[in-house]
C-alpha cells in the first residue's frame, strides 16, 4: 500500500495479492476508483500524469469527475460537476443545457437543422452493443463490443469501445478517460 499527496489531491494504492495480482486498488481524494491494471508504482506515475492533464485542460473543462482535482479548488455545479469556482461548467451535458435554453428561444430555422437535438452526452459506460455514438462531426457509429480496457498514447487506463460506421465503411475504437462522456443518439420510436 502506497499514499501520498500530488499537488493537493491524496492518492492511495493498494496492490493485489493472489488472484489480484498485478491489478491495484486506486483511491483518488478518498474516492474509489475501482482496481486498475499494473502494479503500485505505475498507476501512481499514470495518476500523476492524469492528474497533471486534468490542471491542463482546468476544472471547468468538464472532462474529469471532481476527484481528479485538489479540494478546496473547485465549485460543484448543479449536476455534480467539478467547476471553476464562480465559473461556467464545461461538462457537455451542461454545455448542451445552456445550448438548448438558448435555442428554445431561438428562431426556429435556426434550430431545425441542430444535429445534436437528438443526443444526449453519458457516461461511456452507458454505451452497449447497438448503442449509436453519435459525434457532430463524425460518421454514426454503432458500438459492435462492450467496452474493453486500453491504454492512451501515455500508457493511462481508458476504456474503448469497438464501433462500426452506419453506412459499414469504417470500424475501430473510440476511447474514453475515467468518468468521461461520449454524445449517444437517442432511441427513435
Ligand atoms: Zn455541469
Amino acid at each position: 500500500m502506497k499514499r501520498e499527496t500530488y499537488k493537493g489531491r491524496t492518492i492511495k494504492v493498494v496492490g493485489g495479492r493472489g488472484n489480484n495480482f498485478g491489478r491495484t486498488k486506486v483511491t483518488l481524494n478518498g474516492v474509489e476508483l475501482g482496481s486498475w491494471e499494473g502494479n503500485e508504482d505505475a498507476n501512481l506515475r499514470s495518476i500523476r500524469g492524469t492528474i497533471d492533464h486534468a490542471d491542463e485542460v482546468g476544472v471547468s473543462n468538464g472532462r474529469y469527475n471532481p476527484e481528479w482535482y485538489a479540494p478546496g479548488t473547485f465549485e460543484l455545479c448543479t449536476a455534480g460537476h467539478a467547476k471553476e469556482i464562480g465559473g461556467e461548467c464545461g461538462h457537455p451535458w451542461c454545455v448542451e443545457q445552456r445550448a438548448e435554453a438558448t435555442a428554445s428561444t431561438a428562431p426556429a430555422e435556426i434550430v431545425k437543422d441542430d444535429v445534436a437535438v437528438d443526443v444526449d452526452y453519458v457516461s461511456g459506460d452507458n454505451f452497449h452493443v447497438g448503442d449509436v455514438v453519435a459525434y457532430p462531426d463524425r460518421p454514426r457509429a454503432r458500438v459492435v463490443r462492450e467496452a474493453e480496457d486500453g491504454k492512451d498514447f501515455f500508457g493511462r487506463p481508458i476504456k474503448r469501445l469497438y464501433c462500426r460506421s452506419l453506412d459499414g465503411s469504417h470500424e475501430g475504437f473510440v476511447d474514453y478517460g475515467a468518468g468521461g462522456v461520449l454524445p449517444k443518439l437517442r432511441r427513435v420510436a
